[in-house]
């Protein structure tokens, strides 16, 4: 248990409050009152009665891993049972009966005079009524005494707000909670753009239901917003066109104008709760969900500061202890860290979102390769815009070697779990091409890696055009064979990920919040 419960270093959450207002300093704690039952309700989606569970769990490690994981199920080894006499994790959670099949949840939507979209909706459990039918219980029946808590804090907090855009959205969102109705509150949410607190909360995500995924879990995020940041975002935000005119490729793939619409934004994380506070910690969000407030608002992406600095700190620092070369080992640091992923964010949306031939999205053209290539495209397209801004004073810090450095990295932390996933393919692309072009080496007498910023800048420019050109002709084949090829696991990082291994780094963190 010792060893499991090793795998999360524990980290205070901590933010600046200095700039808050005496109101906005007296909201906190409604926020967090509203967030508390988030984690309460999550407790009930995932598993049950959590107060009955934790009674029968006398070893104190256990009890805190039973609490990290709101369950008895490890959520970092595929949610096997870490306790005796529990069976695996029903991959329906609680949303649905224990003993429900899919095949009967299949035929009671087909036989649903509604066609089944209460069963299927987002915003109810599955239940089973007195004759053993399957039925839709609304979160808002459901939950209402915990929800009426909530909602009542959220309204404190709103009678508080001296913006008036988060008044309006925690009036709105506390009438949704107690509805169900979240459409309102969502777009009142992107409407708001001058508050400095924040609140996402309500049941967002649908990860928790594996045998559906219908069913939203209940989270809750209270943040404060960096307007400092906020103020340079906007400053390079109106930059992209003159980045987009630069990018190192033929005319006709820059010809598209830069997507400004979504608002990027960066935040310290006061709270977690349910959802996102379990297992693994989200450190990025992108909402909302809806897509029809997506279409008429666009949505937006909070980056959580203090949150990557957390597993900054805990997880990529002792990695570049052991694989970065001791004389560049002083260049990983948090504020290139930190540039890496928000540059990787705004480099998004620039490029190419149309094949040139005009007939489909990039992302129809490339099929099931599209989300490698576009997560490595971010990568060393945000690596080539922070030379280009630094080049012309914009940044702090000017040395590209130390976003170089803290970039390969983060490249030995996002491999280190393994290749399925798009960013794992898309750093092991960018990892192959950087070795082929000398932009970083091995030193097999340390043991250890090396960039050299020379050859790195030209490697990233190189890779950048390859990847734009991929997208924009749209060659399903072209793309399919570029990631066959270079999308593996190159034998010396192989070696190098055992030995990381063995040295029981972290895999994730744990707030200390309360
Ligand atoms: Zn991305």
């Amino acid at each position: 248990m010792k060893q499991r419960l090793n795998k999360y270093a524990v980290v205070r959450l901590e933010a600046d409050l200095s700039g808050l207002t005496e109101r906005e300093r007296q909201m906190i704690p409604l926020l967090k009152n509203a967030a508390r039952v988030m984690d309460e309700l999550f407790w009930l989606q995932a598993y049950g009665d959590k107060l009955t569970l934790l009674a029968k769990v006398r070893d104190p490690d256990a009890r805190r891993y039973v609490e990290i994981n709101y369950g008895p199920w490890d959520r970092l080894e595929g949610n096997v049972p870490f306790l005796d006499g529990f069976s695996p994790k029903p991959p329906g959670a609680n949303f649905y009966p224990p003993d429900m099949t899919k095949e009967e949840f299949e035929a009671a939507v087909k036989k649903a005079p509604d066609g089944g979209r209460a069963l299927q909706s987002l915003y109810t459990l599955v239940r089973r009524d007195a004759a053993g039918a399957l039925i839709a219980q609304p979160y808002h029946q459901a939950y209402g005494l915990l929800l009426e808590v909530a909602a009542r804090n959220l309204r404190e907090a709103a009678r508080l707000a001296e913006d008036a855009g988060l008044r309006r959205y925690l009036e709105l969102r506390a009438e949704a909670l107690l509805t169900d109705k979240y459409q309102p509150s969502d777009l009142a949410w992107m409407d708001m753009k001058t508050n400095r607190l924040d609140i996402v909360i309500g049941p967002i995500e649908t990860y928790e239901d594996r045998l559906f995924g219908y069913k939203a879990a209940y989270e809750a995020f209270v943040l404060v917003k960096d307007k400092e940041w906020s103020r340079r975002l906007a400053r390079y935000a109106a930059m992209l066109g003159e980045l987009q005119r630069g990018l190192p490729v033929p005319d006709a793939y820059k010809r598209e104008t830069p997507g400004t619409a979504s608002d990027l934004n960066v935040y310290d994380a006061l709270y977690y709760a349910g959802d996102c506070n379990a297992g693994s910690k989200t450190i990025a969000i992108n909402l909302p969900n809806d897509e029809e407030v997506q279409l008429r608002k666009g949505t937006r992406r909070l980056q959580l500061r203090n949150a990557m600095r957390a597993k900054f700190d805990k997880i990529l620092v002792p990695i570049a202890d052991r694989l970065i070369a001791a004389d560049q080992r002083p260049r990983v640091h948090f504020d290139a860290f930190f540039a890496n992923v928000l540059f990787h964010e705004v480099a998004h949306g620039l490029g190419i979102k149309r094949t040139l031939d005009g007939k489909l999205t990039v992302r129809e053209a490339l099929k099931d390769t599209y989300s490698a290539l576009e997560e490595c495209k971010a990568d060393v397209l945000g690596l080539y815009i922070i030379g280009r801004l630094a080049a012309r004073g914009e940044l702090e810090r000017t040395d590209l070697l130390d976003y170089y450095v803290t970039y390969l990295a983060g490249i030995f932390r996002s491999v280190r779990f393994g290749a399925s996933s798009a960013h794992g393919i898309a750093n092991l692309i960018a990892f192959h091409h950087l070795i082929r072009a000398q932009a970083i080496a091995r030193d097999d007498r340390v043991g250890a890696w090396r960039v050299d910023v020379g050859r790195m800048q030209g490697a990233i420019a190189d890779l950048a055009g390859r990847l734009l050109r991929l997208q924009g002709d749209g060659d399903y084949q072209a793309a399919a064979g570029f990631v066959k090829e270079t999308g593996i696991l190159a034998p010396e990082l192989e070696a190098d990920l055992e030995r990381l291994g063995g040295a029981s780094i972290p895999v994730d963190v744990v707030f200390e919040q309360d």
